[in-house]
Formats: structure tokens, sequence, C-alpha cells
């Protein structure tokens, strides 16, 4: 039955069952002021809410969307999947399929499945850990990888800090065996493994961070990260559930080509459902139950709507989609940064393959004390004047832009004519 309740109906409703009114924190608006709108549906580029807005949206769902809402190829997948059965928990074809997909664009021999890029980064590094033998794990400030107890340690600068843990509710204990690094910063892990080398089962990092804005490897790093790792017998664990399949056919890895020991997927390779996956060297992740003695498991695990609609979102992902997504970020970012630059708005446009932020700081971030330096205030009003003028950016200023295949030349104008408005917006301090 059609609703005619309001966002700002359902959202009084929503906060009376459902803490802070949402099912993940950044959508609530808390950044920037407001309370959200409640989609009722996606088509191609564009979101419309109940109350009958439209937007161009630059969310894309926060990565998976590569095809854009509704792609009639994910759309008809999904039918034939859920005619033929929504869960079975024996094995099926498509978790095979899905499997070998990743397995022939990404540096990986083995693939596990499993429900979220939380759940691939807990079980790499559970993984990791039990394949080594060693306890201490090596994560960078304003890298993350969901919402894993031991990985929410991402506090402070400095050299090297010993893990506080960053929310109520993760132990001392779990974070202990968290060393949290400054990004971009080889020296700071060659001095940790020089300290503490034979207790490192693992160094995990964003294989290009984006969940801080994006702040690209400088140059060599990740192949330094690969080098250090390897001298001291620990394995590089480098995090795809954002890039993979998003930057290139083969993520981040397509771009630069550093092979770690372990990969985790997530986001684009759902294809809008929930399904993630990690995977590595074989020899690695044989120790994995059945094959081996460490455990993981997973009632949903490929199940077949979401690996229909991964297989669909991937076997579409052609050159054409790469080079559309990689033409009208570039276009878009090139647009932001010259109307910023008219409306003299302190700014920097960084990028990662399509990926790009708009920080709101004169000066280039490589870490995460440069992203926290940004004018939060300017991105704040710069947000609401694009939405007024129906364009849905991430409401967060340590966010990507997100676009997809379906972005066409009128979405993109769309945004284009937004961006002087909204940039004098960002001005009006
Ligand atoms: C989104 C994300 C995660 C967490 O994935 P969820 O599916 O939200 O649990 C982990 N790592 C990176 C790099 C991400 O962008």
């Amino acid at each position: 039955m059609a609703t005619h309740e309001t966002s700002a109906e359902l959202f009084r409703r929503a906060a009376a069952v459902v803490p802070g009114a949402v099912n993940s924190p950044v959508r609530a608006f808390g950044a920037v002021g407001g309370t959200p709108p409640f989609m009722a549906s996606g088509r191609g580029p564009y979101l419309t809410d109940v109350d009958g807005n439209s937007y161009v949206d630059l969310i894309c769902s926060w990565g998976p969307l590569l095809l854009g809402h509704t792609h009639p190829a994910v759309v008809e997948a999904l039918h034939a999947a859920a005619a033929k059965g929504t869960s079975f928990g024996t094995p099926s074809e498509g978790e095979v399929e899905l499997a070998e997909e990743i397995a022939a664009r990404a540096p990986v021999d083995r693939v596990r499945l499993v429900n979220s890029g939380t759940e691939a980064t807990m079980s790499a590094i559970r993984l990791a850990r039990g394949a080594t033998g060693r306890g201490k794990v090596v994560k960078f400030a304003g890298n993350y990888h969901g919402h894993v107890d031991a990985l929410l340690a991402a506090a402070g600068s400095g050299v090297a800090t010993f893990g506080l843990p960053d929310s109520p509710g993760v132990t001392g204990a779990s974070a202990a065996d968290t060393i949290v690094l400054p990004y971009n910063d080889p020296e700071a892990v060659e001095r940790v493994f020089a300290e503490s080398g034979e207790e490192i089962a693992c160094v995990i990092a964003e294989a290009c961070p984006a969940n801080m804005g994006v702040v690209p490897p400088k140059d060599g790093f990740n192949a330094r990260l690969r080098e250090i790792t390897e001298r001291h017998g620990a394995l590089l664990v480098l995090d795809e559930v954002l890039t993979g399949f998003r930057v290139s056919a083969s993520g981040w890895y397509g771009l630069e080509g550093v092979r770690p020991d372990l990969v985790t997927f997530g986001k684009v390779m759902g294809g809008g459902l929930p399904a993630a996956a990690f995977g590595g060297r074989a020899d690695v992740m044989e120790q994995l139950a059945p094959s081996g003695p460490v455990y993981q498991a997973g009632t949903l695990s490929g199940n077949p709507l979401a690996t229909a609609a991964g297989l669909a979102t991937l076997r579409n992902a052609t050159d054409e989609v790469y080079a559309r997504i990689d033409r009208v970020s570039a276009l878009v970012a090139d647009a932001a940064e010259r109307e910023l630059a008219a409306a003299g708005v302190p700014h920097r446009v960084q990028r990662g393959g399509s990926l790009f932020t708009v920080f709101f700081t004169g000066e280039e971030v490589t870490d995460f004390d440069g992203a926290r330096k940004q004018d939060t205030a300017a991105f704040a009003r710069f947000f609401h004047a694009m939405l007024d003028q129906g364009v849905y950016l991430p409401p967060a200023a340590f966010e990507a832009w997100f676009f997809s295949a379906a972005h066409d030349d009128e979405a993109v104008e769309r945004v284009l004519a937004a961006l002087p408005e909204a940039a004098r917006a960002a001005a009006r301090g």
C-alpha cells in the first residue's frame, strides 16, 4: 500500500523504534545538520524520496551501484534467482561462479564469500593471526575496515600509538593488539617492525584510502608495505571493499599492481545486495575451516540472490562502464575545483582512480590529521545547497563522491549546474 507519509513523519516514527532513526550512523545527517529524506525508489542515476523530490545520486549506496539503480540485467537476475529459491544453506552454482569471477580479476587463488565488508576484514585478520601464529595487527589512522572491534582502534596520530578503543564497548584487551600508525609514513612502519616484528601477524590497509576522504597512497607506499611485511614474515592485507571492481575491473590492484597475501572485497561485488568476500594465497586460505583449523562460517554466506546480483553486476562491468565512470567523475571533479576556486573557497580535490573527494582545506591531505583540518561547516553549507538543487552527495566531509555508468549527460549536467550556487553557499561563512 502506498504511504503518504512525509520524510519528516517517517523520521519521527523511526526515531521511536530505531536508535537515531537510522541503521547506519552517517545516514542521519549528523555531520551536516537537518534530517534525511526517506527514499522511495531509485532508477538509473536518480533517487526519488517519499516527498516526491528527485536527486542525482552521488552515493550509489556508498559504492555498490556501479551500474546505477535497477539495471535491467541485475533486476532480471534477481527475479530469476528468487523464483528458484532464496536460500539453500547448501553449496550452489552461483557461489562457484562468483568466486571464479573474483579470482579471474583480482590477485587471489581462493575466495570465501561472506555477507559484509566488516565480516571480510574480521575474518581476514583472524586468518592472518591463525596462519602466522602471531597476535598483533598494524592498521593506519583514518583507514576504515568496518566495525570490527580490533579495527575500531583508529585513535591518535604520533608515531606508533598502541591502540586505544575508539568506541565504548570495545575493550582495551581487544584493541591492545592493534598498532595504529599514521598513513603514508613508511618509516613508522619500519620502526614498529624493528621493535616488535616477530609479534605482528599482518598489516591491513585500504588499498587506496577513501573513508577519511580520498587519500591515495604515496608513490611506492603499498610496495613498501609489501616489502616490509615479507621481510618480517607478516602478511599484507589490502582492503578493497570500496575500491574492488570500482576503480577498475580488478580494483586498485589493476591500477597499481601490488600483490598482497589477502584481499577483502564487498560493495560492488554484491551489486546492491549483502555480499562480500576475502581471498588470497592458496596456502593461507587453505588454513580456513573445513580445509584447515581457522574457523569461519555464515548461514547466508554465498546467498543465491546476492551472488546473482553480484555476478550480473560484474559481468556487465565492461571497459565502457569504467571509461564512462572515469570520464564523468573527472568532469565533475574538475568543475567542483573550478567553481570553488571562483568562489574563493579553500579546497583540495583529491583523486584515486575514479574516486575523488572535495576537501574543504587548502593543503594537500596525506593522512588523517590532514583530513581533519577541513572546514566541515563549509562542507555542510555546500552539501545542503547541492541537496536543495537535487544532488545527493554523501552527507559527510570525509567521503568519496560515487558515480555509476548510469550517470548520463543529463544527470551530469544537473550536477554541474548545481555547483556554482553550492560553492557560493560554502563561501558564505
Ligand atoms: C565499506 C567498507 C568496509 C565495511 O563494509 P560493510 O559492508 O559496511 O561492513 C570495510 N572496508 C572498507 C574499505 C570499506 O569502504
